[in-house]
């Protein structure tokens, strides 16, 4: 693997669930792989006042559990050897003094900002960085979601942001797009010739788009209440796979002119008007139920929600692409809480044969399918159908991996792994541009706006089930239905 460049990691929020369970993992793992230059700094910086000692002591004990079997003493004090910790107060200007003591002057050298804090401090970080100085040509800055609740809102923390870094210089990550089927897809659909004559309306009958989790709100009732399913995890996550599937082949791998085409996707998605709401969107809420085997409250049971709450934690929508490749063709996207599986996956589902010459031998086979899943395992799957050995010209459903895990042997990189090294490289291909997340607020926005204005409230369901009747309804309209096969 290429080594990284000299770099100094600023992990702001550096004691929060996201540093210890992805980010600093992360981070040691490229260690351990050797990749990380000797002089390369993390300057981890929370609230919590510890000594670096302290600190360290932290880490170790909560992300040794999230390391496995890759956890070594040895591998961890080479790690640890370069981390300084900074208790500070991020909304506090003085606070900064210690920090920018630390980074000093080196104009040249990669210098990475990770706001893994609440979306709240964002502007006032980056108004602090910039009066103490800290902002040089070589600093980017990587922001997590939520980016705004709305278009809005959105705007508001882009501007700020906007003010000391240059788009080229802020890391928008969305860590679907760092996941190793993703990027599998991108490799099967503009490394070979095989499957783009088939990407198009001719032969694709529909697209279906999952992401399920097993888990509730998990005691964060109170920062949901003000999200649910459509701005949590529709309006980035799926709205992003469903340009990786959708978009034209870009002339290169260059950021922009793959951006470029996954905008170009946002913007052709038909928009909703409120009657197109009522019939291409189901919001669902969970009521108490079982998941796995154990009981589960309802969202309304959960602390932290208001009672009669109208947070949806489930969402399905049937989005079109006014294009000439894909119209006619439904994207179906569903997320949810309290699921059944925790699953995410895409489904490409291919037109049925246009005469069936097998007449009975076909009964029970379906069309091709090609599934690429993301949850819980990582896979990417071609269903056909094969004549069954022996006498009689019976066919069978097989499928073929086209991850090719026998084939390459290599260490599988986690979603955050691969994009935080490439935000030290300065590569954007994988983080969403300003634009893009602009157009997907605007797709969303009158869905959000018609259900506030409507008097219905979300359809309950399970906990433990798929989410409401009308989301199988929703396809079964279309005479499909969801995937159901492993
Ligand atoms: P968290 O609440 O666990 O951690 C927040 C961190 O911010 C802590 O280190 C805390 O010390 C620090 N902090 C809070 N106020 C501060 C202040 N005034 N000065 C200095 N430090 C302060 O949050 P998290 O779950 O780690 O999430 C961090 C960000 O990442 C949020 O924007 C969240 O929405 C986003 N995110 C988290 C996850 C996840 O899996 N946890 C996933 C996607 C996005």
């Amino acid at each position: 693997m290429k080594t990284l460049p000299d770099f100094d990691m600023v992990l702001f929020g550096g004691t929060g669930d996201l540093a210890m369970r992805k980010l600093l993992p992360a981070l040691y793992q490229q260690v351990r792989a050797g990749t990380v230059p000797q002089g390369s700094r993390i300057l981890a910086a929370a609230r919590k006042p510890l000594s670096r000692e302290a600190f360290l002591e932290l880490a170790e004990t909560t992300c040794r559990p999230f390391l496995g079997a890759d956890y070594d003493a040895d591998t961890w004090r080479a790690f640890a050897a370069r981390i300084s910790y900074f208790p500070m107060d991020v909304q506090a200007g003085a606070s900064y003094g210690a920090l920018g003591a630390a980074l000093g002057l080196h104009p040249d050298r990669v210098r990475v900002f990770y706001y893994s804090t609440s979306p709240d401090f964002f502007a006032t970080i980056s108004d602090h960085l910039g009066a103490a100085g800290l902002i040089t040509e070589a600093s980017r800055v990587v922001v997590e979601k939520p980016l705004g609740h709305d278009l809005d809102s959105s705007r508001e923390i882009n501007d700020a942001v906007g003010r000391h870094f240059a788009e080229r210089q802020i890391f928008r990550i969305d860590h679907y797009l760092g996941k190793e089927p993703v990027q599998n897809l991108l490799a099967l659909r503009f490394g070979n010739v095989l499957f783009e004559p088939m990407w198009r309306r001719e032969w694709v009958q529909d697209v279906q788009i999952t992401v399920a989790e097993q888990l509730g709100v998990e005691g964060r009732g109170d920062f949901y209440e003000g999200t649910g399913a459509l701005r949590d995890m529709l309006q980035n996550h799926l709205l992003q796979l469903l340009c990786i599937v959708a978009m034209e082949p870009p002339p290169s791998s260059d950021p922009d002119a793959v951006r470029d085409e996954k905008l170009k996707v946002l913007r052709s998605l038909k928009p909703f008007t409120p009657a197109d709401v009522a019939a291409r969107t189901v919001r669902g809420q969970y009521k108490a139920g079982a998941v796995a085997g154990a009981p589960v409250a309802g969202y309304v049971e959960e602390p932290g929600v208001a009672p009669g709450s109208r947070t949806e934690t489930f969402v399905a929508v049937k989005a079109e692409i006014e294009t000439w490749r894909w119209a006619g063709v439904p994207f179906f996207l569903r997320t949810g809480k309290r699921m059944p599986e925790k699953l995410a996956e895409i489904v490409i589902n291919f037109r049925q044969v246009p005469h069936a010459i097998f007449g009975e031998a076909t009964q029970g086979t379906r069309s091709n399918r090609l599934i690429i899943r993301m949850q819980p395992d990582e896979s990417m799957r071609l269903h056909l159908v094969a004549k069954q050995p022996g006498d009689a010209m019976a066919l069978h459903p097989v499928h073929l991996n086209l991850d090719f895990s026998e084939s390459f042997r290599a260490r599988r990189l986690e979603a955050y792994e691969r994009l935080l090294m490439d935000a030290i490289r300065g590569r954007l291909t994988l983080f969403v541009r300003r634009d893009e997340q602009e157009a997907a607020w605007r797709w969303v926005e009158p869905i959000l706006e018609s259900w506030a204005a409507s008097e219905d409230r979300p359809k309950a369901y399970t906990a433990g089930s798929w989410g409401p009747a009308a989301s199988s309804a929703l396809l079964s309209r279309d005479g499909l239905a969801w995937n159901e096969e492993d």
